[in-house]
């Protein structure tokens, strides 16, 4: 028989976060080894339960859930989201403005074929969340990533996505709060971002999955409230703050002049459809989930679980000699940097499979999230405290020694 290749599409996708060293990390499992994971920003296996309302909403309309529903998604999770945005200020939002999806994943991956042809540029910050540079090739587009600037709390360089642009450029990402750096982005810095996406006639693709985990009592600010004469597309889901990764279920929200993108909606309309619709037992957990009491606010104020972990990993990163680490203001992650003079990593996934091998240990490397030197790991903050400050001093001592 002949050899099966994979198409032509794939050979620019890469999707690292689940790459060659997690399989390592299956294998060692499977021998038996307890590995710490600290490599993906799953909450539920770190005990983070989503809300106890959410999952008697699914049982309860399980039975009537069993046919296909509405292609974009069903109508009272849809006009749940709307509400929710109307109420962050983007008061145009209709119910046919919302798509829901298999977890944002779907709908960025949507997104992303309903708008590129082949060479089509699309900004990408970086470091990103990698699926979005994933996306833009597999659908034919060039991602090109502008470079967010750790000396200034991680917020996008706007000198750099400047000089980046080209007649090729469709669009920008903008992830807020950020995964991996856990920036969070204030409001003026956002309307200078509108003022040039504006100039640029560019679309803005906001991923808000992070929106509600905020410390230290930073505020969010949605994107597309502050440009309705933008167009602008909101991500955002179940899988962060409401702890229901396993759910896949998210949405992504049209704002600004839709009558400009009747072309581009027609595109998201048919993939929407080609896919028939999205799950719909777990969309009945997303009214439940936007409205009501916001049960991640005891996870994220003083004495809350994240917060507190947030903290601890943050202030042990910064005490390995030669390591520092922006403090993460939202999301799971922390992303610090190994200064180069005092760790001269050549291969940041070597560094981590060696990790992997002598400590058990599992983080991701850097360049998976796009991040062009071999200077940092992602750490994900979700395990209990006494886990991260094992894994940390662990660290810090493989780090000694492997560079001794
Ligand atoms: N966007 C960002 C920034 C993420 O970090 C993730 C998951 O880690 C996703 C999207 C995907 O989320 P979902 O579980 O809704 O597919």
């Amino acid at each position: 028989m002949q050899l099966v290749d994979k198409s032509e599409k794939l050979i620019d996708v890469c999707y690292d976060i689940r790459g060659p060293v997690l399989n390592e990390a299956k294998r060692l499992e499977d021998e038996g080894h307890r590995v710490l994971k600290l490599n993906i920003g799953n909450p539920a296996p770190f005990g983070f339960d989503a809300p106890e309302e959410l999952i008697q909403d699914v049982i309860h309309n399980l039975p009537q859930a069993q046919g296909y529903g509405d292609a974009k998604g069903l109508f009272s999770a849809r006009k749940a989201v709307m509400q929710y945005y109307q109420q962050k200020g983007m008061l145009d939002v209709a119910i046919d403005d919302i798509y829901i999806g298999n977890g944002v994943s779907e709908l960025i991956v949507m997104a992303m074929q309903a708008l590129l042809n082949n060479g089509d540029e699309l900004l990408i910050p970086s470091p990103d969340y990698p699926l979005w540079t994933a996306a833009v090739s597999l659908s034919g587009g060039k991602p090109v990533h502008y470079r967010c600037d750790e000396q200034a709390n991680w917020y996008p360089d706007l000198d750099d996505i400047k000089q980046k642009i080209t007649r090729k450029t469709r669009g920008i990402v903008i992830i807020n709060p950020n995964n991996p750096t856990g920036a969070v982005y204030p409001k003026a810095f956002l309307e200078e971002l509108v003022e040039f996406a504006r100039q640029h006639q560019l679309v803005i693709f906001a991923d808000e999955i992070y929106d509600k985990i905020l410390y230290d009592d930073i505020q969010h600010h949605s994107l597309a409230s502050l440009a309705d004469d933008i167009l602008t597309v909101t991500f955002n889901g179940l899988s962060k703050s409401y702890r229901a990764a396993g759910f896949r279920s998210g949405w992504m929200v049209i704002n600004g002049p839709k009558q400009k993108a009747k072309g581009y909606i027609e595109g998201l309309d048919m993939l929407a459809s080609m896919r028939l619709c999205p799950n719909m037992p777990t969309q009945h957990a997303i009214q439940a989930a936007l409205g009501g009491y916001q049960s991640i606010n005891d996870l994220v104020l003083p004495g809350g679980r994240l917060k507190e972990q947030r903290d601890i990993t943050w202030q042990l990163l910064n005490e390995i000699p030669g390591v520092s680490c922006v403090k993460p203001t939202g999301a799971l992650y922390a992303f610090p940097k190994l200064d180069p003079k005092v760790y001269p990593v050549v291969n940041d996934e070597q560094l981590v499979l060696d990790l992997l091998l002598q400590q058990k240990i599992l983080l991701v490397q850097g360049t998976a999230f796009n991040w062009p030197e071999p200077d940092h790991i992602r750490i994900v903050t979700l395990p209990h405290a006494e886990d991260l400050q094992d894994a940390i001093l662990r660290f810090g001592e493989f780090l000694e020694q492997y560079f001794r």
